[in-house]
């Protein structure tokens, strides 16, 4: 990274210059059990593809991954199908809400990406043909990445699983159109489930840092993942990754980059680092208001930026 500051001097600096941000979004409350979070809380966490980790802040702090965890869920989904996962969900930016409804009916149950969730429902599906606990599976994946055993909040997960009633509907449109195989209520307990997946910053920072070094694991010291996957996930994450504000973040972040309503966000500077931001309130797209202010006064600091 070329900036005339040290690491640790550019996330003391991102810190102070975010401070103002706080106040301006909302917890998220539809799903109940999130909304008990503090919303003061932020912490951030840098792991370089040479081995340099920072952490500021609340980093060491398990926080609910929510959807973080649907970028995990597809590296399996691609590990175990490859190509094939392209038959039951597209590749392209939705334009719209996370969770909407209508843009699945027009297009015949066929979700438009992996990340919004009628396309994270269609991976968790097909992680479920041949795995009964997908959540698990997810689990695991994500903290053999980041060489932590993870949990699943359970708190979190009945919270959602009780009041997942949008989330039904896309999967019951999805069944109906025939672009979903298992039950509805499997599909949903599974996918609540992964979201309730904790991690901390330098978790996530440390589990995504592939998708920065061409699928090598400079944490595990081993490939986990073919460079061309690598490629193509930050491809996805650039374009869908943040939902319909996909757009202003890469205007204002220009990296590829995950949000979920835990308040995480995690992005990547290929060849160089992932870099993990938590705080709990969120703007009407669903993603963190500081933590999206953090990566911008990160990329702007450093100049680094895919654009
Ligand atoms: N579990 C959340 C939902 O389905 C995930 C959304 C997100 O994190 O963006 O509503």
């Amino acid at each position: 990274m070329k900036h005339e500051l040290s690491l640790p001097e550019v996330l003391s600096q991102i810190e102070k210059t975010v401070r103002p941000q706080f106040g301006k979004g909302r917890v998220a409350d539809y799903i109940p059990e999130l909304a008990t979070v503090d919303p003061k809380k932020f912490g951030m966490a840098v792991r370089t593809v040479s081995g340099q980790e920072y952490v500021i802040g609340d980093g060491d702090e398990p926080f609910s991954a929510q959807s973080v965890t649907k970028l995990f869920a597809l590296g399996i989904a691609l590990n175990r199908i490859g190509d094939e996962v392209w038959t039951r969900v597209g590749k392209e930016p939705s334009g719209t809400p996370f969770n909407y409804l209508s843009q699945l009916e027009h297009e015949a149950g066929f979700p438009r990406n992996p990340f919004i969730n009628a396309g994270a429902l269609a991976v968790v599906d097909m992680l479920l043909k041949g795995t009964r606990r997908p959540d698990l599976t997810v689990r695991d994946y994500m903290g053999f990445l980041c060489q932590n055993a993870l949990t699943i909040d359970e708190a979190v997960a009945r919270s959602e699983i009780e009041t997942a009633h949008k989330n039904r509907a896309i999967a019951n449109l999805m069944k109906g159109a025939g672009t979903l195989h298992h039950e509805v209520e499997t599909v949903i307990a599974a996918y609540c489930r992964q979201c309730a997946i904790t991690l901390s910053c330098r978790d996530l920072a440390r589990a995504a840092l592939p998708l920065a070094a061409g699928g090598y694991s400079p944490v595990i010291e081993e490939t986990v993942f073919p460079a061309r996957q690598a490629r193509r996930l930050n491809a996805l994450l650039l374009t869908c990754g943040v939902y319909d504000s996909v757009g202003s973040f890469a205007y204002r972040v220009g990296l590829p980059a995950k949000s979920g309503v835990g308040g995480g966000i995690v992005a990547i500077v290929p060849g160089q680092a992932a870099i993990a931001v938590w705080s709990p309130e969120l703007d009407r797209h669903g993603t963190s208001v500081v933590g999206f202010a953090a990566l911008e006064a990160f990329s702007q600091i450093t100049n680094c930026s895919v654009l």
